[in-house]
């Protein structure tokens, strides 16, 4: 037995009352095994390897570093030596929401965007002709994929014949103000899809969140939400808005949200009318492992569906000046032991999902790297703007170079491959070149994005 053992779990962790516990009739030692073996993993295994097992509180150093092997062996039986990542841009339309999630502190109440109110505030709203603009020039320096998460601003519609649904109806549940009532018009989720749809770049975009707001009132069902947004430029769907998808904790941290179920059915459909996905878990807020674990399960049963899911994302909660933090509800995020196992645990529970992301936003690059050796295996992207990470108290900047890219993933003994948003593009970078930039993107001919990088 190892001696090295340090508290997993924060304080404020343990209070909530919740139904799903970290507890097994499984040994640590039995789920290890069958980790190594390859055998699919119970959630039970799954607790035992992300607790270090059940039977001694806090994380054992020598249990973990045996995990975290496990997972870099399945990694590069999986997916090699290469790590990857994409060049993109973050363009997100608008901060207002009302939607009151006590993880964020991306939102503005969206009262303060109306015409109406008086002080000042610091969030935004892009017009469709601004997103353009943002999204064309983007293209133009070689990056071939904007992402798009937005608030979900009262006056979004889907499109034209959405929007004549929302004014004519006189239901006060709907979250609907006309957009006249505020300072800027977001227009539609079409029109700004249309916008961003330019230059051959890779428009990722619409959360199932998202996608539950682009149809309240009326009885569409996702498939056709989807359907119209592909039309209208739609390539690929973010798997976020997912935190943990255990409803006893969606209750807590966002009431205001669409519950597990909806989360999955929305991710299906979009799956249905022919695109790809994302998946993410937000962790090391008030749930316990078992919710992780659960989370996992979830989200492999979704795969096993739909096999729509290109990469998995661990995103460990940024708690600083969020309201779950100044409430008292949390004190810290999750430890580094934490968030090495979930990486980890992710890679040996995901047997059908190729790629685990490491994110550099969440972990900064040293830890970022680290992940890349337990079991991650896709470094995220250049990121042009990064504002949702930024407002919540991250500190590790909003843009990451194809050198830097390519200097840090050779300089741990790894081979920097640049990659399209689906991971069917993939192309190996020379480090040793004298220009690096992006070359995958209609538009990208190698010259770096940014003049000094
Ligand atoms: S997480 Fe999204 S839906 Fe929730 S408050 Fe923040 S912006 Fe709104």
């Amino acid at each position: 037995m190892s001696d090295a053992v340090t508290p997993s779990v924060n304080v404020p962790r343990g209070e909530f009352d919740f139904e799903h516990r970290p507890e097994t009739d499984q040994s640590f030692e039995n789920a290890l095994a069958k980790a190594r073996a390859g055998d699919r993993l119970s959630v039970a295994d799954g607790i035992e390897l992300l607790t270090t097992g059940t039977d001694r509180s806090g994380i054992d150093r020598e249990r973990k570093e045996r995990v975290l092997e496990a997972a870099d062996r399945r990694r590069a039986e999986v997916v090699g030596e290469e790590v990857t990542f994409v060049a993109n841009l973050n363009n997100n339309v608008t901060t207002a929401c009302n939607t009151g999630c006590l993880f964020c502190n991306f939102k503005d109440r969206s009262e303060q965007f109306r015409a109406s109110h008086q002080d000042d505030h610091d969030g935004f709203t892009k017009t469709p002709a601004e997103s353009r603009e943002i999204v064309r020039d983007a293209a133009e320096r070689g990056v071939y994929e904007v992402t798009s998460v937005s608030g979900l601003h009262p006056a979004f519609a889907l499109d034209a014949e959405h929007r004549e649904i929302l004014e004519a109806s006189d239901r006060e549940d709907l979250n609907y103000r006309p957009p006249g009532e505020y300072e800027k018009d977001p227009a539609t989720y079409v029109e700004q899809i249309e916008a961003m749809s330019v230059d051959g770049v890779h428009v990722h975009s619409m959360t199932p969140e998202e996608a539950y707001h682009a149809r309240r009132g009326t009885d569409w069902s996702y498939e056709e939400v989807f359907r119209r947004l592909q039309a209208a430029g739609l390539d690929s769907v973010p798997g976020t808005a997912a935190e943990i998808l255990v409803d006893e904790v969606r209750n807590v941290i966002c009431p205001g949200k669409i519950d597990t179920g909806e989360w999955l059915e929305a991710m299906e459909a979009a799956a249905e009318v022919g695109l790809d996905t994302t998946a993410t878990i937000m962790y090391g807020h008030v749930e316990n492992e078992a919710h992780r674990v659960l989370h996992l399960d979830r989200i492999r049963e979704l795969q096993d569906r739909t096999d729509a899911v290109t990469e998995f994302v661990p995103l460990s909660f940024v708690h600083e000046e969020t309201p779950l933090a100044e409430r008292g509800m949390v004190e810290n995020g999750a430890t580094t032991h934490e968030d090495e196992l979930l990486i980890a645990v992710s890679r040996l529970y995901l047997d059908n999902v190729d790629h685990i992301q490491s994110s550099w936003v969440k972990y900064g690059d040293a830890q970022g790297l680290k992940m890349l050796t337990c079991g991650a295996d896709d470094f995220m992207g250049t990121i042009l703007s990064e504002e949702i990470t930024k407002r919540a108290g991250g500190d590790y900047g909003e843009f990451r170079s194809v050198r830097e890219y390519a200097d840090m993933i050779a300089a741990i003994g790894r081979i920097p491959v640049e990659r399209s948003t689906d991971y069917r593009q993939r192309r190996r970078v020379d480090p040793g070149a004298d220009t690096l930039g992006p070359r995958l993107g209609p538009k990208a001919d190698g010259t770096p994005i940014l003049t000094d990088r």
